[in-house]
């Protein structure tokens, strides 16, 4: 078994984190497996060397260990790159030059009035760019995103093992079709517009590339899941085991944000808090 955890180095980690961080940490240490880190730092406009040292000297103090060299999204350029390039030339993505107030109004057009379809990303994309020039235009190109076109991508039948859960209680044998990947996924980047990779691309890259075995994460990411399970096949690689975990709430049941100072667990260790306390703070 080979977990990890893969956080953003965007912001302070905060008591969300460390539960992903141990449940990951705690069920490769009890199947004897391995824990591996891996450091998302994409979006090199957001990504500060400083969060990412605090990282690490949070996760040492909770008594968490990995392996060296801790893998970082920064340097896997090439990859992706080489990636993105095979799929487009293979008719899978399409250049996309719209913009979030573009897709907005062209996905609320047909039905004025009624909330456009969102899927895990937002407003399934209308499809406005497709089977345009700016189509045809190769991944690299500034100012052009680019988007995965799920009709011809997804086939046949999906599936994936949920030992955790969704957010609706989801677990064991997930399925879906192909047309429910068009229906609920839509058409999503793969590329983005700023030149940086996107998320669902890297994770699915990047998980492959460190052999992770069993994907351990917050609910918030189990309609993504879906996403990334019809990458893998696209790509040939495996699906790894996912186990979506409960979210940790503040005082007022909503969800813990990187902009929750307040609760990042450097805040809680001046303030004098031990490993042990943070553990039970979050139910562990
Ligand atoms: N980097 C993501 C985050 O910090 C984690 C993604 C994942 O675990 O798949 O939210």
């Amino acid at each position: 078994m080979i977990t990890r955890f893969a956080p953003s180095p965007t912001g302070p980690l905060h008591l969300g984190h460390a539960f992903s961080a141990l449940a990951a940490y705690d069920m490769a240490r009890a199947a004897g497996g391995q824990f591996l880190l891996r450091i998302e730092d994409i979006d090199q406009t957001r990504a500060r060397t400083e969060w990412e040292a605090q990282i690490y000297d949070d996760l040492h103090w909770l008594g968490i260990v990995w392996p060296e060299p801790v893998m970082r999204q920064s340097t896997r350029g090439a990859a992706y790159r080489a990636v993105l390039k095979d799929l487009f030339q293979n008719g899978f993505l399409y250049g996309c030059a719209c913009n979030r107030r573009d897709i907005l109004a062209a996905a609320s057009a047909p039905q004025e009035g009624v909330e456009p379809p969102t899927g895990p990303d937002g407003i399934l994309y209308p499809g406005t760019c497709r089977g345009t020039e700016t189509a045809l235009l190769p991944p690299g190109t500034p100012g052009i995103a680019h988007r995965l076109d799920m009709a011809r991508a997804a086939m046949g039948s999906y599936a994936f093992t949920e030992t955790g859960e969704g957010p609706n209680g989801e677990s064991g044998e997930i399925t879906f079709s192909a047309e429910a990947a068009v229906a609920l996924l839509g058409d999503i980047v793969l590329a983005r517009r700023d030149g940086f990779v996107a998320y669902h691309l890297a994770v699915v890259l990047d998980d492959a590339a460190q052999g992770i075995t069993h994907v351990v994460r917050g609910q918030d990411l189990f309609e993504a899941t879906r996403i990334h399970v019809v990458l893998q096949r696209l790509l040939g690689l495996p699906t790894p085991i996912y186990h979506h975990h409960r979210l940790i709430r503040d005082d007022q049941g909503k969800r813990l944000a990187k902009r929750d100072d307040a609760r990042a667990l450097a805040k809680y260790r001046t303030d004098g808090a031990t490993p042990a306390d943070i553990k039970r703070m979050i139910g562990l």
